[in-house]
């Protein structure tokens, strides 16, 4: 499918059809789709970028999944046979794409991760079926407090990652239909512009459809639900020395054809 480039208002332009909440444009996805396919973007109401927020701003849930890439899960000690590790990060973690993160200890690490935006109400999906509940795709960072994550006897996975700002998304939501590859798009993740991950995100050890199916055999998924889907190696907190985020550190996490986040970190307070 060729897009129009450019950008408008759907609420306005739409008539008032979709409303201007995107979670409300979720709801009517296949109309949405078509109606942006055939529109007329101009390049007037510029946009501000450094001021978006997420692309969906009010998930009812965040899934994540843990050491979904064979070397993340090397590094990390773990085997990756068994079932997919799955957490969630609180809604009330989510950011902007280019959010300035306050750092609230001495560990916070970094994940580049794809996120996957659901597009419809889903259970018990089959794999061959899961792209067809997928609305779209964008880039996300599960930024996850170290120190908080493995504090006490067993891990503190969702607590970890779910700081105010952990969860930068965007830097907008891509629908699927715009996407020739989605199963296969290159991910890296740079720290102060020195490569600190990259992989593909064919590398996955449970490919997006295996994760919604198994996800949704126990949940039921909602529209604008998000899917983090596992960072590849490269993280921080296995490399020796361990290495972490402080302030002025300046974090890109890019997907192809996604786009880019761009984070900054702020000391506690500042
Ligand atoms: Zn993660």
């Amino acid at each position: 499918m060729v897009w129009p480039s450019g950008h408008l208002d759907v609420e306005s332009a739409g008539g008032g059809r979709f409303g201007s909440d995107p979670h409300s444009l979720l709801n009517e996805w296949q109309a949405a789709i078509e109606w942006m396919a055939e529109a007329r973007p101009g390049a007037e109401g510029a946009i501000e970028f450094s001021e978006l927020g997420p692309p969906l701003p009010r998930p009812r849930q965040i899934f994540a999944v843990g050491l979904n890439y064979a070397e993340h899960a090397e590094e990390a000690g773990h085997l990756r046979e068994g079932v997919p590790q799955v957490f969630t990060k609180f809604p009330s973690c989510l950011a902007g794409p280019n959010a300035c993160v306050e750092v609230p200890g001495p560990r916070l690490d970094w994940e580049v991760e794809l996120v996957v935006a659901m597009g419809a109400e889903a259970h018990s999906v089959k794999p061959e079926k899961a792209w067809s509940v997928v609305a779209g795709l964008m880039v996300g960072q599960d930024l996850s407090a170290r120190d908080v994550q493995l504090a006490g006897a067993a891990p503190q996975w969702s607590l970890g990652k779910s700081y105010p700002g952990f969860g930068p998304t965007g830097p907008v939501l891509v629908p699927l239909a715009n996407l020739d590859h989605p199963e296969d798009l290159e991910i890296e993740c740079l720290l102060n512009g020195e490569p600190v991950q990259h992989a593909r995100t064919s590398q996955m050890v449970w490919p997006v459809p295996e994760l919604i199916a198994r996800l949704s055999a126990v949940c039921t998924l909602y529209p604008g639900d998000l899917i983090f889907t596992g960072t590849p190696a490269g993280v921080g907190n296995r490399r020796l020395p361990p290495r972490y985020l402080s302030q002025g550190d300046h974090l890109v996490s890019r997907i192809e054809s996604l786009g880019e986040l761009s984070n900054t970190f702020r000391a506690a307070g500042a």
